[in-house]
């Protein structure tokens, strides 16, 4: 038994079925819907506007795809520029670069390890002055964790810069009561493998403007103008949802709840074991905003405890547990070399301190409890020096 418990490897975060996925996938199998339209992606649009309280959703292949439909709708070409945060998966800011625009990069805050207010008012007031605002700002919500929404988006309103949020990670999380992902003028999900719910890949684009929308489905369907013939006046892509898909989603949407609950769960029990340790910071929970916790982030101080990040990945990896730093922030990445930066102050960038200091602990909702356990023991053993 203990050599199967070895065997198993315990991911960061992996897809958990609710077992109602094949119910509606069959039903395409029976309409022989298998196509990038039917009930499915249909009810899937349905189910996601409605849980987050917005007027239309449309379905794509991806999250990034969402990203890229919406700086399309926002007529992002050459020539312009798009503020985006730093600290984040490298999708957020990819489809800037598809449309041959240019990346703005702003810096995190501590409270909530997302967009910097402070950060991003430089930015705005600089890029005014220069005659050259962005075209949009999109602010992510890190590992689930809602951005300080009231105050950048009344800054994104002050210049009249529309704004995308970026809230693959933070499905039914909420901020002030209010559902991630409906802030700015559009906003993205993501059902990758890993996320909180997932359809194997998949995304979405929410708007209240439904005409907006209506765009972004003619866009995902290769621009077809309405004629018996095929024709086309405008660029466009593949990246509707299949139905058999989109089935996936609709059963993923049932237990979404269930799941932040589960998720929650995790993130106490690591927080009841590490929170009074010296040296360990949880990522906050802003005060009147919910995290749906999809990965429990922390940062661990080695000079305080005596173990860096790098030795806990490590030995948790020896024991087949997946665990990661933080993301590493894009003003770091190769891919952006030469792009504008702004730092939360002058000579003091806290996404290059999270990016040094923080781990993203396995964080899955079908994780045992002694599952967990094991990973508490190990990482507890070595701030003690017992291993
Ligand atoms: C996962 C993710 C995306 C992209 O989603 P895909 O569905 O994988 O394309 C975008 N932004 C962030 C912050 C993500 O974590």
């Amino acid at each position: 038994m203990i050599i199967l418990a070895k065997l198993k490897r315990t991911f960061l975060s992996s897809p958990h079925m609710s077992g109602n996925e094949q119910k509606y996938i069959q039903e395409a199998f029976d309409l022989n819907w298998i196509a990038p339209l039917g009930n499915n992606v249909n009810g899937l649009e349905k189910d996601i506007a409605e849980y987050n309280s917005i007027r239309d959703a449309a379905v794509v292949t991806s999250g990034t795809a969402a990203i890229h439909l919406a700086l399309r709708l926002l007529n992002v070409e050459e020539m312009d520029t798009v503020f985006c945060s730093s600290l984040t998966f490298v999708a957020s800011a990819n489809p800037i670069l598809y449309q041959g625009a240019t990346p703005v990069l702003i810096d995190s805050e501590m409270d909530t390890w997302n967009m910097s207010p402070q950060a991003l008012e430089r930015a705005l007031r600089e890029a005014k002055e220069e005659g050259h605002l962005p075209k949009a700002v999109i602010i992510v919500n890190l590992y689930g964790q809602s951005a300080k929404m009231n105050e950048l988006i009344e800054l994104c309103n002050r210049y009249d810069v529309p704004v995308i949020e970026d809230a693959a990670e933070s499905l039914g999380s909420t901020y002030k009561g209010q559902k991630s992902g409906t802030f700015g003028k559009f906003g993205v999900y993501s059902f990758n493998g890993n996320k909180i719910i997932t359809t194997s890949g998949g995304g979405a684009l929410v708007s209240d403007e439904e005409e907006a929308l209506k765009k972004a489905r003619f866009l995902s369907t290769q621009a077809r103008d309405q004629a018996v013939h095929y024709q086309h006046s405008e660029i466009g892509y593949n990246y509707r949802m299949s139905n058999i898909v989109a089935g996936i989603g609709r059963g993923q949407m049932e237990v979404l709840d269930e799941r932040v609950s589960q998720k929650r769960a995790v993130f106490d029990r690591y927080f009841e074991a590490f929170g009074n340790v010296e040296g360990i910071e949880f990522q906050p929970e802003l005060e009147d905003t919910m995290s749906n916790r999809w990965l429990t982030a922390l940062t661990i101080d080695p000079e305080v405890t005596g173990v860096s990040r790098h030795e806990v990945i490590e030995k948790l990896n020896e024991e087949n547990i997946e665990a990661r730093p933080v993301w590493k922030p894009m003003h770091l990445q190769p891919l952006f070399d030469g792009v504008t930066y702004y730092p939360h102050e002058e000579g003091n960038s806290i996404a290059d301190y999270l990016f040094e200091y923080g781990l993203c602990l396995p964080s899955g909702t079908n994780m045992t409890v002694e599952d967990q356990d094991r990973v508490i023991k190990l990482i507890t053993n070595m701030i003690t020096g017992e291993y």
